[in-house]
């Protein structure tokens, strides 16, 4: 029986756990950083059609209907009037039972922790030491130590694993941008609304089929790194007050006493897609990779990258790396694109690219290399 060590019990190293659990030629266990899990939250998350695929394979077809959304479009608006620019029939990529996907990010949680043992998880737990000998001689924070075939890295865009395996320190950088965070509740839509301004964009969607709906705007900012750095600054009040203000000024949408539950964190993403020279080493998710959010394909990518993980220990091949660079690269792309197309301010760029909007998001050619090439497996 082969033995896996679990770095992280975010969405890709569950999701990875589920597929070991449906496989009697595994044992593994997860060690991860946090006391216990977040199961209350009510942030939201996308998935798109290429990871409700994968997690439909688990059983996520089954998941009660009433927990999550299953939006048809997305539909641009201009923030300032809040009028209707252009939108997507993002619909048009479900298949039989995988269909764009909002809900819960708890919701999600919950649903890839049903079929582990509690026993496989070793909580307020990291990673210490790694000796390549035969196999790979881990050492954590609680002074367990246990040899394992495989170590599969996902602590997350600031793996702290990442640093010891490359011998070196590996930090994201800032994306000079914050995201602002909340729930709102009675809005008429079951779509994703996205509002775009200057230098701000923010994206309203369902989260169930309780009238609740998740809230996210990224704005840009340029912040000093110790502010960066400093949760406090984030937490703080004021600062949440001022930045929604500051949303509030630049758009016709009335925000006024909507929104619940508001919290602010700065975005970092990945420097480098960095491989490491050991075989049996496999870093997925954001600890790979982390991308801009958007293009909401951060847990998507997750679960896909999981999943590949999976199918390379499974068949003895030797192309994770190489498949998952390019797809990266792709999804890369398009994340920084949209960020920069989002957030345009010069009122004849603004023009231009609304004409484009309206055209592109009727372009089935458009759709199928822009959208549909990513929603592929
Ligand atoms: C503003 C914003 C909005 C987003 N919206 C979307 C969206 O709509 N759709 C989407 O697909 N993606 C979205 N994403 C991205 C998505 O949330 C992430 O890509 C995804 O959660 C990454 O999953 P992961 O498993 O790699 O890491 P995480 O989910 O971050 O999990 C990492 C886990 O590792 C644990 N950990 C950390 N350090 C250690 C350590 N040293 N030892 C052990 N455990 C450790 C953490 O506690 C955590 O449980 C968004 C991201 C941002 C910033």
């Amino acid at each position: 029986m082969k033995k896996i060590a679990i770095i992280g019990a975010g969405i890709s190293g569950l999701y990875f756990a589920n597929l070991l659990q449906k496989n009697l030629k595994y044992n593994y266990q997860i060690f991860e950083k946090k006391k216990n899990f977040e199961l209350v939250n009510g942030y939201g998350i996308q998935l798109s059609v290429n990871s409700v695929q994968l997690l439909n394979e688990i059983g996520f077809k089954n998941i009660d209907e009433q927990e999550v959304s299953f939006p048809k479009k997305v539909i641009f608006y201009d923030a300032k009037s809040s009028k209707k620019i252009c939108d997507i029939e993002i619909s048009k990529f479900n298949y039989e039972h995988n269909k764009y996907t909002t809900l819960k990010r708890s919701t999600l949680l919950k649903f890839l922790l049903k079929n582990i043992p509690r026993d496989n998880i070793f909580h307020n737990c990291e990673l210490k030491n790694i000796e390549y000998k035969d196999k790979l001689s881990l050492t954590f924070s609680n002074k367990y130590k246990d040899q394992f075939d495989y170590l599969i890295i996902s602590d997350g865009v600031f793996s702290k694993s990442k640093s010891m395996i490359f011998q070196k320190k590996i930090i994201p950088k800032y994306f000079n941008s914050i995201a602002l965070r909340g729930n709102i509740k009675n809005i008429e839509s079951n779509d994703i609304s996205i509002y775009l301004g200057s230098n701000f964009h923010f994206v309203i969607y369902p989260v169930n089929q309780n009238k609740e709906y998740n809230f996210i705007s990224v704005i840009k900012k340029r912040l000093k790194e110790e502010e960066t750095k400093d949760k406090k600054y984030f937490e703080n009040d004021d600062f949440l007050q001022s930045t929604l203000n500051e949303i509030s000024s630049k758009t016709s949408f009335n925000f006024k006493n909507k929104i619940k539950n508001l919290k602010s964190f700065p975005i970092f993403i990945s420097k480098k897609f960095d491989q490491p020279k050991i075989n049996n080493i496999f870093f997925v998710g954001d600890a790979l990779y982390a991308i801009p959010p958007s293009f909401a394909q951060g847990a998507s990518q997750s679960i896909e990258s999981s999943k590949e993980v999976y199918e390379e220990i499974e068949n003895n091949t030797n192309t994770y790396y190489k498949k998952r660079y390019e797809k990266i690269k792709s999804v890369n792309l398009r994340s920084i694109f949209n960020h920069f197309a989002f957030h345009l301010s010069n009122r004849l760029i603004v023009f231009i690219r609304n004409f484009l909007l309206k055209f592109l998001t009727k372009n089935k050619r458009f759709l199928d290399n822009y959208l549909g090439k990513i929603y592929k497996n």
